[in-house]
């Protein structure tokens, strides 16, 4: 199966009197098609190591590979336009634009892949179904549940078919019927490539 992390050695050191070593040596492969958790306790870097593989964040040292690109050597412009088209993001704070409704929010994850406004609601419309929310795609994002945000949240970071999501403990917000509703639909996302 071919990558699509690879992680070699990666630190990462926050600056500080002392400097906080957040990451000592990661390495990690992940193929496609894997569904991997990371797990710890708080404070112990699952967010940094999230943000340098989602290339949010550069490692202090050590190499990063998404999708086969080493993210050391390319720009900040380049990696945005890396992250808009292989990367999906969840959040523990759903972030959603509340005002708009779960479509728009949607369809609002690919407005920068270039395609055109019909074909974005079109392909939100269909994602929103696949994730159990067909009845809602009008609903604002305020007027929704926290489980139907994340799963809102969800579409949002799959609707462009992206290489790897990534989630940063998407269940922490919600409650434990949501929480493991959430993580059954992760598991059937996953199986559905
Ligand atoms: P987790 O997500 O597992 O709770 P984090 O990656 O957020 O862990 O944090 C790992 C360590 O790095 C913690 O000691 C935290 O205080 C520290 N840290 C995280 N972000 C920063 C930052 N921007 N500046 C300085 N220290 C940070
Ligand atoms: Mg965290």
């Amino acid at each position: 199966m071919s990558a699509v992390l690879e992680m070699t050695g990666v630190t990462r050191t926050y600056p500080g009197t002392p400097p906080i070593e957040a990451l000592r040596g990661v390495d990690l492969r992940v193929a496609s098609g894997e569904l991997v958790s990371v797990v710890g306790p708080s404070g112990s870097g699952k967010s940094t190591l999230l943000h340098i593989m989602g290339t949010l964040d550069r490692p202090t040292s050590g190499r990063v590979q998404v999708g086969g690109f080493d993210i050391g050597t390319m720009s900040d412009r380049q990696l945005s336009a890396l992250r808009a088209q292989r990367i999906g993001f969840v959040f523990q704070q759903f972030h959603l634009l509340d005002a708009e409704t779960a479509l728009d929010n949607v369809a609002d994850g690919l407005l920068y892949t270039g395609r055109a406004a019909a074909e974005r609601r079109e392909m939100a419309t269909a994602t929103l179904e696949r994730v159990g929310l067909a009845a809602r795609l009008g609903q604002h994002a305020s007027k929704l549940s926290g489980g139907e945000r994340q799963r809102v949240a969800l579409a949002r970071a799959i609707v462009g078919r992206p290489d790897l999501v990534l989630a940063d403990e998407p269940t922490g917000n919600l409650d434990s019927k949501s929480s493991e509703s959430i993580v059954e639909l992760l598991e059937e996302l996953n199986a559905d490539g």
